[in-house]
């Protein structure tokens, strides 16, 4: 069955707490024939209300994280993590760093807001700013820790900048916070405000209340001072007093994120974009902003969460007629809303219609709040089902049975009885063809040079067609450099599903630059291709190289004695896998990102450099399927070291998690070769020899005594480690292949090493 593109687009620019209601409820009931685009700046999300409880102590980080690559998954949502530089509303699209513009029917702002600046000049590594608040933790335990380290402290005093309802929360958290720290370190504490009253917002009892519990707390409360200069030391402020402090936490009032200046849209007195009340911004174009990024023209409300939460449902409402060309429902904002200000201590103040408490129960209701509110963000099992049974999803979201990238490839087993079974014409112009497979074949063509050739592609394995695109490229260059040659031309070989041939444009657009983007690093261009509509995305290239004086790199060149270097982790079939099952977590993404963008080129030239003369790529058929391709073509054995085989982050987990890719059970076929010891079997390195990888290392065959300079060369060069994880054998019976836990230097090695020469 062929898939359709969709006819509309649907941009979200930033999930926080108003978006994260758009994508739950696309997973629930997704607007047919529309595809929806988050862009985000981190993989996460983090939620304000439970940061204080977290810096507490009273909950575990990941409560209060919302976990987007998850989400979106789940949701059939495609996420793109970029840095928005501008909006072109002629075009109707956004304008995002270092790829192209993403088009939008619907667009909708909610990145929320930042502090104001504080001041520079000082020792600025003496400020940790409250956002962005997904990197705060982290920051303020980094600058904590060096303070601990530089001198055996015995008291630090740490000053909030800010006495909002976050400052607040932040100050009374600070107590439990060094508690589990350093308990012996005796707190003080300063909060200072420029304005002359705390708590904005609250009511004159609850105010009392807080003030009652700073001054019991011995909190050194300095209001209408305004900070102009820090230096670790001291907080100068501009009426030319100081206060002595340590650490300051900034959490000034809100004020627009520097993002919202270039966008040329209509906003209020403090940068955020004014809207009327249906929450679309005042340009009168199909953008709206929400949250803490929108200010209501005619009903200005605080910048607060519960309003940002408040407006998800008429959000969603309204996207949806404005994608339908309905007309759109008004928000009406509350006028007063239930305040609870967590005191860091299992306990908080209540503020309601001029009621004021401070205790236990206090703390019940909001954890439960909050609590009720994350649930809804952190429970993907469900999602998931519902995402699938919901239809229509977007083409790329549908559930895929099969693995996509390296991993939809076709069992090596069913290839290689093909090619047994073709009758292939032989040619004097072939010099390495399938005879002699390799990872690419070298012609030499009637009167010319010889040239290098491969052909590769694969189902796209992401939600990002830009991304896909640089790594068909990564990929398909990547055969040509196992065999030592430079990438000169490609033609591109293209699938896109039916749809309206705007959106085919764009889709094909967004696909082919990013491959190009590759090719123009890498030195090669792109020459011609074909593209046909079809039932999914597919891309890859017919590759052409040149090859300098010195012989191609190739399999059948392992040496006896050889160590066998891998130039990237292992993982990426499994974490992709994971992915389609919404269970690829945030914090791996860049990990298997980096892997993915990771071009060969260098590593390969590196080996050239050093005389190696036997290298492949680890792609489809995993590492196990690979190197023994290697080592039939050589007619050697090897022992692979399956403690040194570097994984990637995640792979670990989901390998105990059962997860694999749907190619592995045939690469396992390679096993038929092998030799391991039952032990081995447990470890997840031995399940990650059969996973098949999309743009993976290479493995490379260097001379045991060269192989400890190789890897060094990798540092000096800025490329990610390579590992020593293996060493070629000698031919002989038995399995060509046997594992090891590690390495054990044998008595023979020195004769194994002697063979080379
Ligand atoms: C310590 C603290 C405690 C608070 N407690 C409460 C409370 O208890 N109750 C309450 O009502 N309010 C509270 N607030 C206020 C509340 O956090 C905000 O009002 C709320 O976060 C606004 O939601 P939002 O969706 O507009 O923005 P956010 O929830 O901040 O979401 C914006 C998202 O956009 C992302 N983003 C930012 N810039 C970009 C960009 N350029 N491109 C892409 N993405 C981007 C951010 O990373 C973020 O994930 C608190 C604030 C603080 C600082």
């Amino acid at each position: 069955m062929h898939e359709t593109l969709p006819k509309k687009d649907l941009v979200l620019i930033g999930i926080g707490h108003t978006h994260a209601h758009i994508v739950r409820m696309w997973k629930m009931n997704p607007i047919p024939d529309v595809r929806l685009t988050c862009v985000t700046n981190f993989w996460k999300a983090t939620y304000s209300g439970m940061l204080p409880g977290t810096l507490a102590g009273l909950y575990p980080r990941e409560r209060m994280e919302i976990d987007l690559v998850r989400l979106a998954s789940a949701s059939g949502a495609r996420l793109i993590q970029a840095k928005v530089t501008g909006l072109d509303r002629q075009r109707q699209t956004v304008l995002v760093e270092g790829r192209p513009p993403i088009p939008y029917d619907a667009l909708s702002i909610g990145i929320g807001s930042r502090p104001v600046d504080p001041p520079t000049g000082g020792n600025d590594r003496a400020v940790v700013l409250i956002k962005p608040m997904q990197t705060f933790l982290d920051r303020l335990d980094e600058r904590v820790a060096e303070l601990f380290e530089s001198d055996g402290r015995d008291s630090i005093g740490v000053a909030v900048v800010g006495a909002g309802a976050g400052g607040l929360e932040v100050t009374f958290a600070m107590p439990a916070y060094f508690e589990r720290r350093h308990s012996r370190c005796r707190l003080r504490q300063i909060l200072i405000d420029r304005h002359t009253a705390i708590g904005r917002g609250l009511d004159a009892p609850t105010v009392r209340r807080v003030r009652r519990e700073l001054e019991r707390r011995g909190v050194e409360v300095m209001l209408g001072r305004d900070v102009v200069r820090m230096d670790g030391r001291r907080v100068y402020f501009s009426d030319g007093g100081d206060v002595e402090c340590d650490l300051v936490l900034w959490a000034a009032s809100a004020r627009a994120p520097d993002a919202l200046h270039g966008l040329g849209l209509p906003t209020d007195e403090a940068g955020f974009l004014l809207t009327d009340s249906t929450l679309r911004t005042i340009a009168g174009d199909a953008i709206f902003a929400v949250g803490d990024t929108g200010t209501i023209e005619a009903a200005r409300t605080p910048k607060a969460g519960v309003y940002a939460v408040r407006q998800g449902p008429i959000l969603w409402e309204n996207l949806r007629r404005q994608l339908s060309g309905e007309s759109l429902i008004s928000f009406q904002p509350q006028k007063g809303f239930l305040k609870l200000l967590s005191t860091g201590d299992r306990r908080a103040i209540l503020s309601w219609k001029g009621l004021s408490f401070h205790a236990r129960w206090c703390w019940k209701l909001k954890d439960y709040i909050d609590g009720r509110f994350m649930d809804m963000y952190q429970s993907f099992d469900g999602m998931a089902d519902g995402a699938m049974a919901s239809a229509p999803l977007p083409p790329t979201r549908r559930m895929k049975v099969r693995c996509t990238g390296c991993g939809g490839k076709v069992g090596g087993s069913v290839l290689s009885r093909v090619l047994d079974r073709l009758d292939i014409p032989p040619s004097e112009h072939v010099l390495v063809g399938l005879d002699q497979p390799d990872d690419a074949a070298v012609i030499r063509p009637p009167g010319g040079r010889p040239v290098v050739a491969t052909a590769d592609f694969f189902s796209s394995f992401l939600d990002d067609p830009y991304l896909v695109g640089r790594v068909a490229a990564l990929n398909s260059a990547s055969d040509l450099f196992a065999l030592g040659s430079k990438p000169v031309a490609a033609l591109a070989l293209a699938t896109i599903p039916v749809g309206d041939p705007r959106k085919q444009e764009d889709l094909l657009f967004e696909l082919l630059s990013g491959s190009l983007r590759e090719f123009r690093a890498m030195g090669a261009t792109l020459v011609g291709g074909h593209t046909i509509e079809g039932p999914s995305i597919t891309l890859g290239f017919a590759m052409l190289g040149g090859s300098d004086e010195s012989p191609p790199t190739l399999k059948s060149q392992l040496v006896t004695g050889d160590l066998l270097v891998l130039t990237k982790p292992l993982g990426t079939g499994i974490l992709l896998a994971a992915h389609m099952q919404a269970r690829l977590k945030a914090e791996w993404m860049d990990g298997l990102q980096s892997v993915l963008l990771t071009s060969n080129q260098r590593p390969a030239e590196l080996a050239r450099e050093m005389g190696v003369r036997g290298m492949t790529d680890v792609t489809g058929f995993g590492l196990a399927g690979h190197l023994l391709e290697m080592l039939s073509a050589s007619g050697l054995s090897a022992e692979l070291w399956l403690e040194t085989l570097p994984l990637l982050p995640g792979t670990e987990e989901l390998i105990r998690d059962g997860v694999e890719s749907t190619l592995a059970p045939a690469n396992r076929a390679a096993l038929a070769e092998m030799d391991v010891p039952m032990e081995l079997q447990r470890l997840p390195t031995y399940a990650a020899l059969f996973d098949p990888q999309t743009s993976g290392g290479l493995l490379v065959a260097v001379a045991a005594d060269r192989a400890d300079d190789y890897v060094s060369r990798f540092a000096a060069a800025g490329l990610p480690p390579a590992r020593v994880v293996g060493q070629v054998g000698r031919g002989g019976r038995g399995p060509r292949l046997k594992l090891a836990a590690r390495r054990v230097h044998r008595a023979d090695e020195a004769v194994a090493g002697g063979a080379r020469s």
